[in-house]
């Protein structure tokens, strides 16, 4: 089969003729259709990985094209999404429901091979069922849907609150996206990048700030008083989750979506501000509850089925797989800006 297989920091290489993975009792075979790149497969790509070789990639769908002992033969050409994380269901925190908590979870395009390939292999309780009729590279943002709604979960969002986005990126558009259709009454969001803030209006954000231009608190100030109900950190920055505490009203929420870089430290001031103000603050690792995989998934179907979540709009590019090499080695050079990106196998 085809596949683009990362053998080592910085190199990924495709190929034709990699072996097609058997299909093991429990099991099901899905034929890749459409697969996004994340941007946690450029983190492990340009900054190294755990494991080598190994096929990324974890938004994905296709079509479901053998099964293992066990599992019904009625799933073959069945449409489905993956659901990238594989917890042991036995564990103390699998009992708990909270499974990207699991001792001993693997991880479909992380931990084991993914969808940069003609074909994944994964548990069938990982085959999430599609409507016949979603497109695959509506059904491969799936994924990163499911985060965003996880993460007003966490933040324990309600209709009619106010909420400001740090970060239009992939997953902070997805939060835009899902604010409105929860029916926040204000979304704010702000970005460093004039292009990402249109795209953010246009999916949702009521006020777009960009911090290179204006103070974003005393914008926020200006605009709401005492704060947002709700702050999301998507930006992966250290200043931007420091004005996090800036932005939120008393009692207020703050998310931590984004993956701040581990060398940098923030001011003691940061906590002193969340005491004074008797925040929380609450940490996001994928998006996952009980009953496995969770609302967040039904629901993203839900969205994306009804027209709600903007997918066209997020997408920016579409390539074969063979482009892979290219497009990873480009994205990780900052030589290519881009929403998200989605790959071909079949072309
Ligand atoms: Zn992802
Ligand atoms: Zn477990």
């Amino acid at each position: 089969m085809k596949a683009a297989i990362l053998e080592n920091k910085g190199i990924l290489n495709y190929y034709t003729d990699t072996p097609t993975p058997a299909v093991p009792t429990g099991h099901v075979l899905l034929q890749v259709k459409a697969v996004s790149i994340c941007g946690s497969d450029i983190s492990r790509y340009a900054k190294g990985h755990r494991m080598y070789p190994l096929i990324l990639g974890h938004e994905c769908a296709g079509v479901i094209a053998d099964v293992g002992d066990g599992v019904s033969r009625d799933l073959v050409g069945k449409h489905a999404a993956i659901i990238p994380v594989v917890p042991c269901f036995e564990c103390e925190e699998c009992e708990r429901g909270y499974y990207s908590a699991c001792h001993r979870y693997s991880f479909i395009g992380s931990r084991q091979d993914g969808g940069f390939a003609e074909y994944v292999v994964m548990p069938e309780r990982n085959a999430l069922i599609i409507p016949d009729d979603m497109k695959f590279e509506e059904a491969a943002l799936i994924e990163p849907s499911t985060v965003a709604r996880h993460i007003l979960d966490l933040g324990q969002f309600r209709e009619g609150q106010t909420a400001m986005v740090f970060g239009a990126g992939s997953i902070g558009l997805m939060v835009v996206q899902w604010l409105r259709i929860l029916g926040a009454s204000r979304i704010i969001c702000t970005d460093i990048s004039d292009d990402n803030l249109d795209t953010a209006r246009r999916v949702g954000a009521h006020i777009t700030l960009n911090p290179q231009q204006v103070d974003v608190a005393a914008e926020v100030k200006k605009l709401t008083g005492d704060g947002v109900d709700v702050a999301i950190e998507a930006a992966g920055a250290p200043q931007a989750l420091m004005q996090t505490i800036a932005v939120t009203r008393p009692r207020g929420f703050v998310v931590c979506g984004g993956n701040q870089p581990l060398d940098a430290s923030l001011p003691m001031s940061f906590i002193e501000d969340l005491m004074r103000k008797e925040l929380s603050l609450v940490g996001c690792f994928m998006s996952y509850s009980a009953p496995f995989p969770g609302h967040e998934w039904t629901d993203s179907v839900e969205v994306i089925r009804c027209g709600a979540l903007d997918i066209p709009t997020m997408i920016s590019h579409r390539y074969p797989l063979s482009a892979a090499p290219e497009i990873f080695s480009r994205i990780a050079a900052h030589q290519m800006s881009h929403r998200k990106i989605i790959l071909y196998p079949q072309e």
